[in-house]
């Protein structure tokens, strides 16, 4: 799943590509990845992108005319820019692409998902009808924005009968935080993903405030160093510190990182850094040995 630091990068690399250019024809191999009807699909063609904008893991082209795009990645979704020279003649689809957007310069960008779950989306939203409606209804603010304070965390957290974990990847508190980064977050801020949200004190809260600011800003800069002015298409595991590292030794104190499946995701922890030593069951396997 691309994270906020993928997204925000994939938006950076974007806006030199595609800003200034104009949408001349639209394909959908995939109709279903585009969730709204009025305006159709059809109305991009024409266009001018004017700006690309990041709001938590959408992707945000703003058209002229009043008219946005809004894209949802999903798990398996991926952009690309296809160059023209492999566009010359009747330009083929390859089975993953979902929509193509060819541009003024001859190329043509790509929402490619492979994998059996379709689960890309793409939304119209007309400029008048502000961030009311889905998918930018009701989103928490970004976490890298000044409007994310810590008091906004401590009202979410205060607010939730949820384990810790799910309580901060709830977008509507704030926006971006994903299952990968849940996890280097709450690492970094020594808490257990599985506490229940509403105990945190006060000075917990703050600890994980800081570490939100601080694992985005640094995973921001090594994700631009990473992938350069490339479109990103592989969320790089290596920059990860615990998620996707199971079994491994922990960075700060070398405990086994340990795993928990559950609903579709994983979860990773240090046992020492974060659970007080306690190991919990791994649910997909205790079912298996039912
Ligand atoms: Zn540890």
């Amino acid at each position: 799943m691309p994270e906020l630091p993928f997204i925000q990068v994939l938006v950076e690399n974007l806006v030199r590509e595609v800003v200034g250019r104009t949408i001349i024809s639209v394909r959908v191999p995939s109709p279903s990845i585009v969730k709204t009807f009025d305006p159709p699909i059809s109305a991009l063609t024409g266009r001018r992108i004017d700006q690309v904008t990041r709001q938590g893991k959408l992707i945000v082209f703003h058209l002229s005319d009043g008219l946005r795009l809004v894209l949802h990645l999903m798990r398996d979704g991926r952009l690309y820019m296809a160059p023209a020279t492999q566009l010359r003649g009747r330009p083929s689809t390859p089975k993953p692409m979902a929509l193509g957007l060819m541009l003024d310069d001859g190329r043509e960008l790509r929402v490619n998902e492979s994998g059996p779950k379709k689960r890309a989306a793409v939304y119209m939203v007309p400029i008048q009808l502000g961030d009311t409606v889905e998918p930018l209804a009701g989103l928490g603010p970004d976490p890298l924005s000044e409007a994310f304070t810590v008091e906004v965390l401590t009202d979410a957290v205060r607010a939730q009968p949820n384990q810790l974990k799910r309580a901060i990847t709830l977008q509507r508190y704030v926006v971006g935080i994903g299952n990968a980064f849940a996890d280097e977050i709450l690492w970094e801020a020594r808490l257990s993903p599985f506490a229940p949200a509403a105990t945190l004190s006060s000075e917990e809260t703050a600890r994980l405030y800081t570490a939100i600011r601080t694992v985005f800003t640094e995973a921001l800069q090594q994700h631009r160093t990473h992938f350069g002015s490339t479109l990103p298409t592989r969320e790089p595991v290596t920059l990860l510190r615990v998620h996707r590292h199971g079994g491994e030794p922990c960075p700060r104190c070398q405990t086994r990182i340990e795993t928990v499946f559950y609903a579709e995701k994983e979860t990773y922890y240090c046992p020492h850094c974060q659970t007080k030593g306690k190991v919990y069951a791994d649910r997909r396997l205790s079912r298996l040995l039912k």
